[in-house]
């Protein structure tokens, strides 16, 4: 076999899609829900297709970023009144998600000339410390605003999917304040970047990462850079910022659909502020499903210790 990393004929190991260290935060979530094969199993996500000096000691640092960085901040759950300030090493972050994306493309066996030799040397070297200009991301917090507790669904606190959606309008014309009917704006298009290359959109927990990648010599990328910036509800992350408040990029509707990426106007965020006022600012029933929840997550905790 021939690594996918440094390219030497080796033995193949199982390397995780997502850092080991990174699902250790969230034992509760035992299972894998691979909606590409329809399966769901209790392995974690893995390809095998990279040596074990790749794997166990080159691109390691990237695990030991991720881990850091994530029990941080992300592995408790925030409200919508919560000030959420983060500090990051947008290298670090640049690395992690490529790494997670050229994983997930390989174990899906899709197009991966996106990883050439540049990134690839980027990914593998802790001196390559050079932003990628054509790599673009973006972060916000994934707050549950709608009146479903997300472990109806699944408890799919890690999730990460190629090519998201992204609205080039608001899904909502108007609504009617008198009788609270929404009407819905048909047809909205999908907003198309010029030269992008591949996107993803990760979910650990309470934080959502967006990772866009541009053909290497593209001359619209400050173009698409300036229109994620403003029409999503995200923060373009860059090298300089110091400490960053992040802004909520979920509604009522994308919290459970993480894959649909709205417009920072979208009448949606609307919707579930006055859904919940009309049900007197709070989710009753919500918070006292939570209140169960937490008792049973500490149980399935204890029953699968990774
Ligand atoms: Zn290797």
């Amino acid at each position: 076999m021939k690594c996918a990393y440094c390219g030497k004929e080796a033995k193949g190991t199982k390397e995780h899609i997502i850092s080991s260290a990174v699902l250790d935060l969230f034992p509760e979530c035992f299972l894998t829900f691979d909606d590409a094969r329809s399966v769901i199993h209790e392995a974690d996500p893995m390809v095998k297709d990279v040596c074990a000096d790749c794997n166990n000691n080159k691109i390691a640092y990237i695990d030991s970023y991720a881990k850091e960085f994530i029990s941080q901040y992300f592995t408790r759950r925030y409200n919508e009144d919560d000030t959420v300030e983060i500090e990051y090493d947008y290298v670090m972050i640049q690395k992690m998600l490529l790494k997670y994306a050229f994983n997930d493309s390989r174990s899906h066996k899709e197009d991966c000339s996106f990883f050439d030799k540049e990134i690839l040397h980027y990914i593998m070297n802790p001196c390559d410390n050079a932003p990628k200009e054509n790599v673009t991301v973006l972060c916000g917090l994934a707050i549950n605003v709608s009146p479903m507790h997300e472990a109806m669904f699944g408890n799919l606190k890690l999730r990460w999917c190629k090519n998201p959606l992204f609205y080039s309008n608001s899904t909502i014309r108007n609504i009617d304040y008198e009788t609270g009917q929404i009407f819905l704006n048909e047809n909205v298009e999908k907003e198309e970047f010029p030269d992008l290359q591949l996107s993803y959109i990760f979910r650990f927990n309470s934080v959502q990462f967006l990772l866009m990648c541009w053909s290497k010599n593209s001359k619209k990328i400050q173009q698409n850079n300036v229109v994620l910036e403003h029409q999503y509800p995200y923060h373009l992350m860059k090298v300089n910022d110091e400490k960053v408040a992040l802004p909520i990029c979920t509604n009522e509707f994308n919290y459970h659909n993480y894959e649909h990426i709205h417009v920072c106007w979208d009448g949606l965020f609307e919707v579930g502020y006055l859904r919940k006022h009309a049900s007197g600012g709070t989710y009753k029933y919500k918070e006292l499903f939570e209140k169960e929840w937490v008792v049973e997550e500490k149980r399935i905790k204890d029953k699968h210790p990774r």
